[in-house]
C-alpha cells in the first residue's frame, strides 16, 4: 500500500471520529480533491458550509473561502490544513480604499465579490460570486455599483447589465486569471481548432472576448458536461481539469499553456490535511463583532 493509500484512509478513519465533512475548491489537487465530501466553487462550498450537520468543516482552499465558513458557522470548528494559503486577489481590497470610494460614490451600493477579507465584507451591501455576479447586481436598487474587487469580473459583469460598474481599485485582478494572455490562447486555439474554449470571468477581457464559453468554475463544470463537442479548451486555473475528466469521461480537456497554476491553492495535500484532523489545529475563527457584520451581506446573497 501507498503511503499515500495508509493517509487517505487515516483521514477516513478521523473524520467520522471527529465527524468531519471536507470541502474542497476545483483548483485544489488531485488527491486532494478525491478525498473530498463536497468539491465546488466558492458559492456551492458556503452553502454546503451552511448547511451542514457536521461538527468540523475542514476546508480545502484559500483564507477568505474558510473565513466566510467560519462566519456561516459560528458554532463549528472550521479547520484549514494550510493556513498560509492567501488569496492576493483578497488582499487587493484593504477597507480603506472602500471607504474612500463610499465617500466619492454616496448613492452607489457596494456589490462585494467573495474573495475578500473578513473584514472587507463589512463595507459590502452583499456579496457575489463569479456565478452569480451579474443577478446580484441586476437585485440592486441603485443604478451605480461599486464592484470590487476583480475588474476584469467588472468587465464581464458591465457587459451584461446598464447599470454603471464601478471597478475598485481599477487594479485588482487575480493574477492566475490575469496571467492568461490573449496570445497563450490564441496559439492553443490554432493547435486545436475543433476545442471550443471555456474561460473564467476573472480573465482578462481580450480573452473573454474570443470564448465560446465564459463562467464559474461550475460553470464551465456544466459546459464540458452539457455541450455536444468532445474537445475543450480550459480558461482557468488547472486543477479542474483532474474533475473534468472524471466527470466527463471520453472528452479531451487541453490546457493553457503555460499552465494556470494557483500556488496558494496548492499548499494543501494530504499529510497537512492529516494532520490538521488527527491535532484538530489550523482553526479559522473571525472575531465575532467582524463576523456579525460580514455575515449580513453573504447571507443576502445565499437568500437571493
Ligand atoms: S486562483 Fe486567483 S482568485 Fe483563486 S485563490 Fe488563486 S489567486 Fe485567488
Amino acid at each position: 500500500m501507498s503511503d499515500n493509500t495508509l493517509l487517505s484512509a487515516e483521514i477516513k478513519k478521523l473524520q467520522k471520529e471527529r465527524n468531519a465533512i471536507i470541502l474542497a475548491h476545483n483548483y485544489q489537487c488531485p488527491e486532494v480533491q478525491d478525498l473530498a465530501d463536497v468539491i465546488g466553487d466558492s458559492l456551492e462550498l458556503a452553502r454546503q458550509a451552511q448547511k451542514t450537520d457536521a461538527d468540523v468543516i475542514v476546508f480545502c482552499g484559500v483564507d477568505f473561502m474558510a473565513e466566510t465558513a467560519s462566519i456561516l458557522n459560528p458554532g463549528k470548528t472550521v479547520l484549514m490544513p494550510a493556513k498560509e494559503a492567501q488569496c492576493p486577489l483578497a488582499a487587493m481590497l484593504p477597507p480603506d480604499v472602500i471607504q474612500v470610494a463610499k465617500e466619492k460614490y454616496p448613492d452607489a451600493k457596494v456589490v462585494m465579490y467573495v474573495n475578500t477579507t473578513a473584514a472587507a465584507k463589512t463595507y459590502a451591501d452583499i456579496i457575489c460570486t463569479s456565478g452569480n455576479a451579474v443577478k446580484v447586481v441586476e437585485s440592486m436598487e441603485s443604478d451605480e455599483i461599486l464592484f470590487a474587487p476583480d475588474k476584469n469580473l467588472a468587465y464581464y459583469v458591465q457587459q451584461r447589465t446598464k447599470k454603471k460598474i464601478i471597478p475598485i481599485p481599477n487594479y485588482g485582478m487575480c493574477i492566475v486569471h490575469d496571467n492568461i494572455k490573449p496570445e497563450y490562447v490564441k496559439t492553443i486555439k490554432k493547435k486545436y481548432p475543433n476545442a471550443k474554449l471555456t474561460v473564467h470571468p476573472e480573465c482578462l477581457p481580450e480573452v473573454q472576448e474570443i470564448a465560446d464559453h465564459i463562467g464559474s468554475t461550475k460553470g464551465m463544470m456544466e459546459y464540458v458536461k452539457n455541450d455536444p463537442s468532445k474537445e475543450f479548451i480550459i480558461g482557468t486555473e488547472e486543477g479542474i481539469i483532474h474533475r473534468m475528466k472524471k466527470e466527463a469521461p471520453g472528452k479531451i480537456f487541453h490546457p493553457i499553456n503555460p499552465l494556470p497554476t494557483c500556488r496558494n491553492m496548492k499548499k494543501t495535500n494530504i499529510q497537512n490535511l492529516y494532520e490538521a484532523l488527527l491535532d484538530m489545529k489550523h482553526e479559522v475563527k473571525v472575531p465575532s463583532k467582524i463576523a456579525d457584520k460580514a455575515r449580513k451581506p453573504i447571507e443576502r446573497m445565499l437568500n437571493l
